[in-house]
Formats: C-alpha cells, structure tokens, sequence
C-alpha cells in the first residue's frame, strides 16, 4: 500500500484567484523515518556492548584477588571494547557517505589493484578457513573516485564471502569491462540468502541471521556502506542469492574514459545506463 504525504498551501490572490500549492511531502517523510530508524537502531546495537563492558568491569573488580577470572574478563572486555571501536567506527563512515552528494571525479583509481589489496588484506581470515579466493581477468580498469572508499566496499564483499561461507568452501572475485563500465562480482559457495531477504541486506544493521552474524563479528553496516560507495560513484550493487547454494554481489562502476571530462565546478561521474 501506497500512501501519499502532502502540504497544501492557499493564498488569496485578490478577489477572483486562489493560488494552491500542492507540495509532494512523501519522499521527506520517508528520509525523516529513515533516519528515526536509524537512531533507534545505532542505540539498540550499541546498548549490548555497553552493557557488557559496564557488567565485565563490576566482575572484574570482585575478582580482583583471583587472577585466572581477572584474565577471563580482561580478555572479554577488549572483546567488547573492539566491538564497539567497529560499530562506531562504521557509522562514522556511513554517516560521512551520506552527507556526500555524488563525488567529484577528480582521481583516477585502478579497480584492478583495488581488487588485489582487498584480496591479500582477507587472505589470513580466508586460510584460517582453509577457503581459496581466485581472481579472474584482473585486466586494469580505471574509474574516477576515492580509492580508500573502493577498496572499503570491495573488502566488505570479500570479507562477507568469507565469512558466510563452509569450511574449505571456494570465493570467486571477477573484474571485467564492457560498456563503459566495469563489473568486479564475488562469489561464493556459502550459506546463501532466500529471496525476500535480498532486498533488505543493503539496509543498515539489516542481518539474516541475528545470531549467526554476531558469531560472524558483523554489525549489519558493510553492505550499507557498499551501496553508498557504489552509489557515490554513479554506480550500483545487485546480489543474486540462492539458500545453500551461495552468493554472487556484483559492483558495476562507470569507466573513467566513459565519464564525462570534468569541468571548473566538478561535475559527479556520470551513471551507468542499464
Ligand atoms: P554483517 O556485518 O552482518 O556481515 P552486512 O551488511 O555486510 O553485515 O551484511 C548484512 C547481512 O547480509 C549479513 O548479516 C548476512 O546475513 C547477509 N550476507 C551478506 N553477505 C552474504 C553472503 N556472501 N552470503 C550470505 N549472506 C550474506
């Protein structure tokens, strides 16, 4: 269902005109409710660990004299302690994403190079898991944009592969152009995602899995922050999921040579024709 929100305005134009402004209000209320979401959710997710920290460091001053529950909790709260450091730390990001409009394309950045560094940065979680991350058709694609925020959103996709993924499971990354555009997709042989959760992961704090995601360490923010990166980009993210099956998130990115020269005032990349 569809609802509709509307400012009317009437001025009286002298005697014989009345001027009314019908003003289309739905979209400001959606951002308005987007945003009380968003603060309810960043208090709920931060009210746990908070929580633990302040319970970890009463147990820690009772056990003052028995130092194997000193290190038991010690070890506990640095766990807590860094959970917290990621949770902050990615809504800073993402609340520095969505103030920004659309980016100035004034950087050239390799998406091919961007693509090995986020591969060797997850290597060790990957060999811990005894998972092979394969890279095909790493040719040089250049895009406009800001190098660190690529390389955050390409890591997200990796890291996610990873961790959703079985024991000795294979990750996939691909980077191809065509179009005027370059495709870097990953993919994996994991747990995979039903249908009506596939519209719903970019969301922020969104899990499928509560539980199984907190084992995982995630804070429900990464792919959020990926589809504001891409987005920033005049590019986008589509997931294609199957339940047992695995995963494939594929980034789309408009080439630089496809972009528009840049004039005095900067103009944004432009964006992808699908
Ligand atoms: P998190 O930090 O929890 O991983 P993300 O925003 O990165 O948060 O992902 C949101 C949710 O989407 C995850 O909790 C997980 O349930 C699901 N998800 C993301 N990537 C994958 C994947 N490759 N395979 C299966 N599920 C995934």
């Amino acid at each position: 269902e569809q609802t509709m929100l509307v400012s009317v305005r009437v001025a009286r134009l002298g005697a014989r005109f009345v001027l009314i402004v019908v003003e289309d209000r739905t979209e400001a209320h959606r951002l308005d409710e987007v945003r009380r979401d968003f603060i309810a959710n960043i208090s709920h997710e931060l009210k746990t660990p908070i929580a633990s920290v302040g319970l970890l460091a009463e147990a820690l001053g009772e056990a003052a004299d028995e130092p194997a529950q000193v290190q038991r909790f010690a070890g506990r709260l640095e766990v807590e302690a860094q959970r917290l450091a990621r949770i902050t730390g990615e809504i800073i990001e993402l609340s520095k994403l969505q103030a920004k409009d659309a980016l100035r394309p004034d950087t050239i950045v390799r998406i091919d190079e961007v693509v090995a560094a986020a591969v060797d940065q997850n290597r060790v979680v990957a060999q811990a898991k005894d998972i092979d991350v394969a890279v095909r058709g790493a040719k040089r694609a250049e895009v406009y944009g800001d190098r660190a925020l690529l390389a955050v959103a390409v890591h997200n996709l990796i890291a996610n592969a990873i961790a959703y993924s079985n024991e000795g499971g294979r990750v996939g990354v691909g980077v191809s152009t065509k179009k005027g555009a370059v495709e870097i997709s990953v993919t994996d042989q994991g747990v995979g995602m039903a249908a009506d959760e596939l519209d719903r992961v970019f969301e922020r704090f969104y899990r499928v899995d509560q539980a199984r995601s907190r084992n995982t360490g995630g804070t429900g923010l990464g792919l959020s922050i990926v589809k504001h990166t891409v987005q920033n980009h005049g590019g986008d993210v589509r997931v294609w999921s199957q339940p047992g099956r695995g995963s494939t998130f594929t980034i789309r990115l408009p080439l630089a040579a496809a972009v528009e020269p840049q004039d005095q005032e900067g103009q944004p990349p432009a964006s992808i024709d699908p």
